[in-house]
């Protein structure tokens, strides 16, 4: 089977009627043109628009799936606030995403409990999106392989055995700043080749993320990229029906004749 891979984060924005109309507005701005349906369109909205991104997604043309932006590493109990692997399946998400630098960041989440929270959820059908990348500090000192090899290290068999990875370094996260497709290229070879060592896992998706547009998509998506990155992540461009349509059917085309194998 062969996709790519169109993933949008919405972070805390959308409500649930106003996700209705995103997608009614998706749905619209892709009928008729070329886009190629074998693209897998996942859209990761709060946790209280799940449901109804859920209940459109299958109907959409390409069809639409759910992710959910994060989950408790835990599978219940006394948790306050907290929601788990199980809940989510049964909402109707297919992936989730674990690892955010904003969650690495603001919710201080350690490689440990990451690792914790895509176990559990791979055990409860969920496909975790984990993502990786260095800071700017980090960059600057030449240690971006060294962070996303640590946080790679981190992660069990469990865990990524149908993993997507998203690499994001995180001074590209809505700056409007990106790395160079050659240096984005470098880090997924190394992503790819750790997977295949590590984890015994072929052609495992690896995904760019951080300041994705329209303008940019294809730069990432072509030419001596187009065989090592297997999709996009897109936080602030996914906000616009518009603007995310334009990121699928442009990126789209670079990408149709990527060959992946079971994901
Ligand atoms: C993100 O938050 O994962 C992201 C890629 O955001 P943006 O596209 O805004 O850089």
């Amino acid at each position: 089977m062969s996709h790519s891979y169109f993933v949008a984060n919405w972070k805390m924005h959308k409500t649930a009627t106003e996700a209705a109309a995103y997608i009614t507005a998706l749905e619209a701005e892709l009928a008729g043109t070329d886009v190629d349906l074998s693209n897998r369109l996942i859209i990761a909205p709060p946790y209280t628009a799940i449901a109804t991104v859920a209940a459109r997604g299958p109907h959409a043309s390409p069809k639409i799936y759910v992710a959910a932006q994060n989950v408790h590493h835990e599978s219940e109990g006394a948790y306050t606030g907290e929601i788990s692997a199980g809940m989510l399946s049964e909402l109707g998400c297919r992936y989730v995403i674990v690892g955010h630098s904003e969650r690495r960041i603001y919710c201080s989440e350690s490689d440990t409990v990451i690792n914790k929270k895509a176990s559990l959820a791979a055990e409860s059908g969920l496909i975790p999106i984990l993502c990786v990348g260095e800071t700017r500090r980090e960059r600057l000192d030449g240690k971006t392989w060294d962070v996303v090899e640590r946080q790679l290290t981190a992660m069990g068999k469990t865990a990524m055995k149908e993993a997507l990875i998203a690499y994001e370094p995180v001074w590209a996260i809505g700056t409007g700043e990106s790395p160079l497709p050659s240096e984005v290229v470098e880090i997924h070879v190394r992503i790819q080749d750790f997977c295949r060592s590590t984890w015994d896992t072929i052609d495992q998706p690896v995904l760019y993320g951080g300041s994705v547009t329209p303008e940019n998509v294809a730069s990432f998506l072509s030419g001596s990229c187009s065989r090592h990155v297997n999709g996009v992540l897109v936080g602030s461009a996914s906000l616009s029906s518009h603007l995310f349509a334009s990121i699928v059917r442009l990126g789209g085309k670079c990408t149709s004749s990527l060959q992946l194998s079971t994901y």
